[in-house]
């Protein structure tokens, strides 16, 4: 999410909220609570997880004031308290928090496609303890700064892990922790599986728990999980509504939160523009002239491709039947006219992460979260063409892990599971938005690079072969190490995307034969 729009929404927040300190009545509220909603959804969809955090608290305050229309002004205490969260958010916005977090380039060069510099703090006093953490993470690519907890940090953005294991008097440690560092992610660690013990350490403020038991490779998985900044297409949602003012009323209060609208005023239109626009979600008017919101639901229900797409009624009906009687013919959910923007959005995001989860199942391959075989394939059809339209090279490349099959002979299935997640999120640290990246079969899987060359995609992946044949994986009180080979192939000097991806194929085939661990290009 570009620090830009950050900010610009961070200067409505604070002018909305200066607005209703004038004068304090439920239409100003209304305004701010939006300028929180909004900014809270950007934030969650960006790359601090603590400013996320800030701006959900105060979210989730100023809807508690929200709920009582006739309670304005709010109390001093209240006020005093959103307006304390509303300068910690605010400086943090307005320092060099956002600009410390690189934009993700858009050339294909290999520096780009070196191992992201992250943040990671250990706090603990006995760092030995957690060697074998610290070098996994480094492994892929995590470089951890170790402190002692007399020397934690302050106004951090780091993600802390905090040794509560080996540390006295943790508590009220935590507690001042939290306090000075109001943005950061907070991962206590070593904790016994004890009801009361996590209670307590997620109230004074950690984020998650890893428990004592938790295994090596499940703590590495999470913590990748929460260093890999996820940049999602933004949500569409189309509005089926006969009244004009109703389009510019949806469309102003889902534009604020970088939601894409179109909006149709004929029902009759609907599966066509589902089919161009591919919404995320619909909105439809219960009235309109030609045919019913709920007949123009189920209509739309008819179709294979739309059977599970979200759809919310919008009406000014308020008989109770009615809605019962149009939620079983195929809608999710109804929101009465005048509507409440803040609850619009709310719905409308819920609604939409869940269909996207849901479809995410479908393309992705659920041990990796990557691309799946199919999906993979249609990816790089649409992107050759792309490439080749803006006369921009294209480079792929099949890995294919080496002797796997003794992995799973000698160290057990679920070992061999592991393995190909932990390449699974070395090539994810690496790859760029943009870049397909799919597990095409087993052990095996797809990179394509639009914009790089054979040359440029050939140092790319040396550099990723080599790391990854460095990461040792534990096992039992050892550890071993594997390694993979990779067939290259490029266009424009091949054409065509099957034989992009059967050169590669036979580049590899020739790598494994060539004695493994190598790259060779076709
Ligand atoms: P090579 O270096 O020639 O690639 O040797 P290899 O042992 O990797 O040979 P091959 O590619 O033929 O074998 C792949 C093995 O990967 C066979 C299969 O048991 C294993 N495998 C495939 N999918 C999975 C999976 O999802 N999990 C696990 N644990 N093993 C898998
Ligand atoms: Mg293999
Ligand atoms: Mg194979």
């Amino acid at each position: 999410m570009p620090a830009l729009t950050i900010r610009k929404k961070l200067m409505t927040l604070l002018s909305s909220w200066q607005a209703y300190c004038q004068a304090p009545n439920e239409e100003h509220f209304v305004e701010f609570a939006l300028g929180v909603n909004t900014l809270a959804e950007l934030l969650r969809a960006g790359p601090s997880l603590g400013l996320a955090r800030m701006s959900h608290d105060l979210e989730q305050d100023a809807l508690a004031l929200f709920n009582t229309p006739d309670s304005h002004p709010i109390s001093f205490e209240a006020q005093a308290r959103l307006a304390e969260q509303i300068e910690n958010l605010s400086q943090l916005i307005k320092g060099d928090v956002l600009a410390t977090q690189p934009e993700r380039r858009q050339q294909a060069d290999a520096a780009c496609y070196e191992a992201k510099k992250a943040s990671i703090v250990l706090l603990s006093d006995q760092p030995s303890q957690w060697q074998d953490l610290i070098a996994q993470l480094g492994y892929f690519g995590l470089a951890i700064d170790v402190l002692s907890w007399s020397s934690a940090p302050q106004q951090s953005q780091a993600l802390l892990l905090l040794d509560l294991k080996f540390t006295n008097d943790w508590p009220a440690r935590l507690s001042v922790l939290r306090a000075a560092n109001p943005a950061s992610q907070m991962i206590a660690l070593g904790l016994n599986s004890e009801f009361n013990l996590l209670h307590q350490a997620l109230q004074l403020g950690c984020d998650h728990c890893f428990v004592q038991d938790m295994s090596l490779p499940a703590m590495v998985a999470h913590i990748l999980e929460l260093q890999s900044c996820q940049n999602e297409e933004p949500y569409r949602v189309l509005i089926v509504d006969d009244s004009l003012t109703a389009h510019a009323m949806i469309r102003r209060a889902l534009a604020d939160q970088g939601i894409e609208t179109q909006a149709i005023i004929d029902p009759r239109l609907v599966i066509e523009r589902m089919h161009e626009f591919q919404p995320d979600l619909l909105l439809l008017d219960m009235y309109m002239p030609d045919c019913t919101g709920v007949e123009a639901a189920r209509i739309i229900r008819q179709h294979p491709e739309f059977l599970s797409i979200p759809i919310v009624y919008l009406s000014g009906e308020t008989d109770l039947g009615l809605q019962v009687e149009a939620l079983r013919l195929g809608g999710d959910h109804f929101l009465t006219k005048p509507f409440n923007p803040v609850f619009l959005n709310a719905i409308v995001n819920s609604k939409i992460e869940r269909y996207r989860t849901l479809r995410r199942s479908m393309y992705h391959d659920s041990l990796t979260g990557l691309l799946n075989h199919t999906t993979s394939k249609s990816h790089l059809d649409l992107m050759l063409e792309q490439c080749r339209a803006q006369q921009r090279p294209l480079c792929v490349a099949m890995l294919d892990l080496d002797h796997f099959k003794q992995v799973n002979d000698s160290y057990g299935h679920p070992i061999g599971d592991q393995i190909i997640r932990s390449l699974a999120w070395l090539l994810k640290q690496r790859v760029r938005q943009g870049d397909i990246l799919g597990r095409y079969g087993g052990e095996e899987f797809i990179l394509a690079l639009p914009g790089a060359s054979l040359a440029v995609g050939h140092s790319i992946l040396e550099q990723i072969r080599q790391d990854f044949a460095a990461i040792r994986h534990p096992f039992g009180d050892g550890y071993f190490q594997l390694s993979f080979s990779c067939g290259m192939a490029a266009y424009p000097a091949i054409e065509h995307s099957d034989q992009l991806i059967e050169a590669a194929d036979q580049a590899l085939y020739r790598a494994k034969r060539a004695g493994r661990n190598r790259i060779e290009c076709a």
